[in-house]
């Protein structure tokens, strides 16, 4: 009953955002799933703690990455472990720091004073982490959607880079490798253009570096896709 709701608030979400989602950057589209969607599964959180069943706990993990997968207009066979690169949230931590803080939230209440989070900041489990797809173009998202779709030459299997390798004998990049490749390219930029560690480089030059690579990328693998349907 609480999945159903909170997939059909995140869809409504989607339908409302769709115009600007589907020319949103990858961090734009992850930046609004976490200040939108996020949030909803709060509650849910804090029940999950207290849920003895294995099942229903994957259920709910299933579903946050469905919601994430739908807002980065990721396909549903996107891999799990993807999913929780690209989220790069300590999700059990943010479940226990929820519990944690609820706990307190009643203990004051309980004395009648004030809540201060400042109080319980330095129990919280979790810090904040560095944004995998700051500045990556939809293009990206493309990219892994294309390794999900299935070989047009052989029955059964999908488009990924194991496949294509034993299958066919073509090498492309991983979805991981792909990110990491564009971490290295915008750390050289950065240090080209003279950027210490703790100055990043703007966002749109982010863009503009990594827009014409991810093209480049894309047109290769729609060239292998013209050459398995021959
Ligand atoms: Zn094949």
């Amino acid at each position: 009953m609480i999945s159903l709701g909170l997939r059909a608030r995140s869809n409504i979400k989607i339908f409302k955002l769709f115009p600007y989602l589907n020319n949103a950057t990858c961090d734009e589209r992850r930046d609004m799933w976490m200040s939108l969607v996020l949030p909803l599964f709060n509650a849910a959180w804090i029940l999950l703690k207290a849920e003895p069943s294995e099942g229903r706990k994957e259920r709910l993990h299933n579903l946050w990455r469905q919601t994430f997968k739908r807002f980065m207009f990721l396909s549903k066979h996107t891999p799990s472990l993807l999913v929780n690169k690209l989220v790069a949230l300590d999700i059990n931590g943010i479940m226990e720091d929820n519990c944690l803080v609820a706990c307190e939230k009643w203990k004051s209440r309980q004395r009648n004073e004030e809540f201060v989070k400042d109080c319980v900041e330095s129990k919280l489990l979790v810090r904040k982490q560095m944004n995998p797809v700051r500045g990556v173009p939809n293009v990206f998202c493309k990219i892994v959607n294309w390794m999900g779709k299935p070989c047009p030459k052989c029955k059964g299997s999908l488009l990924n880079p194991w496949h294509l390798k034993i299958a066919h004998n073509i090498e492309i990049d991983t979805s991981e490798e792909l990110l990491s490749r564009m971490q290295n390219m915008v750390d050289e930029e950065a240090k080209e253009s003279g950027k210490n560690k703790s100055k990043k480089l703007p966002r749109k030059d982010v863009i503009n570096l990594l827009k014409p690579f991810l093209e480049k990328k894309m047109d290769s693998l729609r060239e292998i896709y013209r050459d398995l349907l021959v």
